[in-house]
């Protein structure tokens, strides 16, 4: 696989009047965005179109995360989607400071728009299904498989914890 598979060369466009536009599609069995951060099955496609102040850069992707459920702590599958519009100016003149200006070579990459973008719509507190059980927090049995039995939160501050303290023993030699 190419080191830069998302640089969209598109000096083409500069001589094509505005309205002209073409597609470019993207297919990667995994993609590797940074050490954290891959996408399965990622799929796409960039609809670049030539308009009188810039180039207009529209993408539209999806592909499958593996990500941690927050209940269970188990790694699911996950399918994103998303999508982002990007002006590319022709001219810094028309531009304000957080534009983009299309470089002298017409070359882009757009690889970190997609990552940023995807990494927007990825939820804070992904579960693996709606209602997953989670693990219960005295014995850490997976709850969607099974009750162990025990009550929902371990107690809070009791009499009962200090027998398990890991102090306790402690408490002892100090003659308490
Ligand atoms: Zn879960
Ligand atoms: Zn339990």
């Amino acid at each position: 696989m190419s080191k830069h598979p998302f640089i969209l060369k598109l000096g083409a466009f500069l001589h094509q009047s505005p309205g002209y536009s073409r597609e470019f599609p993207f297919e990667h069995a995994k993609f590797q965005f940074s050490d954290e951060f891959s996408v399965k099955d990622l799929k796409g496609t960039v609809v670049v179109t030539r308009s009188q102040q810039g180039i207009l850069v529209q993408g539209n992707f999806n592909g499958e995360l593996e990500l941690d459920c927050v209940r269970c702590l188990k790694e699911y599958n996950y399918s994103l989607a998303w999508d982002f519009d990007e002006l590319y100016f022709f001219n810094k003149r028309d531009a304000s400071k957080e534009d983009l200006i299309l470089p002298d070579n017409a070359q882009i990459d757009i690889k970190r728009i997609i990552l940023e973008e995807a990494l927007l719509v990825i939820p804070y507190s992904p579960t693996c299904k709606e209602g997953c059980e989670g693990l219960c927090q005295v014995c850490g049995t997976d709850l969607n498989f099974g009750d162990c039995g025990h009550d929902e939160l371990p107690p809070q501050e009791g009499t009962d914890e200090e027998e398990h303290s890991p102090f306790a023993g402690l408490k002892d030699l100090l003659g308490e």
